[in-house]
């Protein structure tokens, strides 16, 4: 490993079936966007998220892009996204020549506040993306009650909260469409990768379509529309077939060390609060404290990797003119807030040690 660091901030965990997988598809042959690792995981990963359908993509922003084609997205139209992301979720608006328009999140979920959707819209504003951050489900009834009020879809952003839970339902299952990431610091991994989940028919096949550049699936080399290559290898999908095979354990030890975590430091930090209607599952370790910069430090100089929270997308240079309601939670969050180590190869006594670091420099 090329990390300084002795406990990094995340680790992919590839210890079941990956390498084999990945030997049997390359021994095959079939390392392009056909095989058979790929109609296995569509299906299992369907399954997993209470869906109809899974269509495996390239990575989890072309997910949102291809989303955002399907239902239709014009230039000029506008799409609600929560103010504290990663910026993919607005950069995929923009690529359709649409205006994101941000909205702050709810301190109870650190998600979209459905609180402040409404004061937001417009008659330009088409729908709204709902991020399920830090692993944390977003407000989903009271979301789409919105949206069934107004007309308008819904995304569910659930890259960063693989089988996280809302009342009992799977996210990905709660909105017209919901996207998934497979990066490297995913909950579930195949390095680069994405996917697509879809109770309706016709909207899956127009995106399987649009994934493969537009082709008519019954007339080879006819291409009725303009699509794009959004498609995923079977070498990837033989990692995530893989994964999804041991996701119950490395989700098992993901939540133990949460626990962990948060026994030790409930007295000396703030921590992401978690609703009593939400199964989340720890994608990092969210701490927020006033002696953030001091913890970091202590942290680095213990060799103890962690990331800063993402910076509210308003203050983004590209997104500067865009709408946006105040935001009086993610700003002060984001300069507090602090992502500790969380992976499923994480041990009991590291954490115990990174435990220790973080009281000594917030007391
Ligand atoms: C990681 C992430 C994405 C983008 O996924 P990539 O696979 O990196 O393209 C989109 N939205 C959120 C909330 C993310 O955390």
């Amino acid at each position: 490993m090329t990390t300084p660091f002795n406990i990094p901030v995340a680790c992919p965990d590839l210890s079941g079936n990956e390498e084999k997988y990945v030997t049997e598809a390359v021994r095959s042959s079939w390392i392009s966007s056909q095989g058979p690792f790929l109609e296995r995981f569509e299906a299992e990963f369907a399954q997993a998220c209470e869906s109809k359908h899974a269509i495996a993509v390239a990575n989890g922003t072309v997910a949102l892009h291809l989303a955002l084609l399907a239902l239709d997205v014009r230039p000029g139209d506008e799409v609600i996204v929560p103010a504290l992301t990663y910026v993919a979720t607005a950069n995929a608006v923009a690529y359709m020549g649409a205006e994101p328009v941000f909205v702050d999140i709810d301190p109870a979920t650190w998600c979209l506040d459905p609180r402040l959707i409404e004061p937001m819209l417009s008659p330009r504003t088409k729908g709204i993306i709902a991020v399920h951050l830090y692993g944390h489900p977003a407000d989903m009834d009271a979301i789409n009650e919105i949206a069934t009020i107004h007309g308008l879809w819904v995304i569910e952003d659930a890259a960063e909260a693989h089988f996280a839970r809302y009342k009992g339902r799977s996210v990905g299952s709660m909105a017209r469409i919901g996207t998934f990431s497979f990066y490297g610091n995913k909950i579930v991994t195949s390095g680069e990768g994405g996917a697509i989940t879809c109770s309706d028919a016709a909207l899956a096949t127009r995106m399987r379509i649009l994934r493969g550049q537009g082709q008519d699936p019954r007339r080879r080399y006819w291409f009725p529309i303009i699509g794009h290559n959004f498609r995923l290898t079977n070498v990837a999908a033989a990692l995530l077939c893989a994964q999804l095979e041991h996701a119950d354990s490395m989700m098992a030890s993901r939540r133990r060390r949460a626990a962990q975590y948060a026994a030790r430091l409930h007295d000396f930090v703030d921590m992401q609060p978690v609703a009593e209607w939400a199964s989340a599952v720890p994608w990092t370790f969210c701490i927020a404290s006033d002696r953030v910069a001091a913890i970091k430090k202590a942290l680095t100089t213990n060799g103890v990797e962690t990331r800063p929270f993402f910076v509210p997308l308003p203050a983004m240079p590209p997104y500067r003119l865009c709408r946006t309601s105040t935001c009086p939670v993610a700003g002060p969050l984001e300069r507090r807030g602090l992502c500790l180590p969380m992976f499923s190869g994480l041990t009991e006594a590291q954490v115990d040690s990174v435990c220790d670091v973080v009281i000594q420099a917030a007391p």
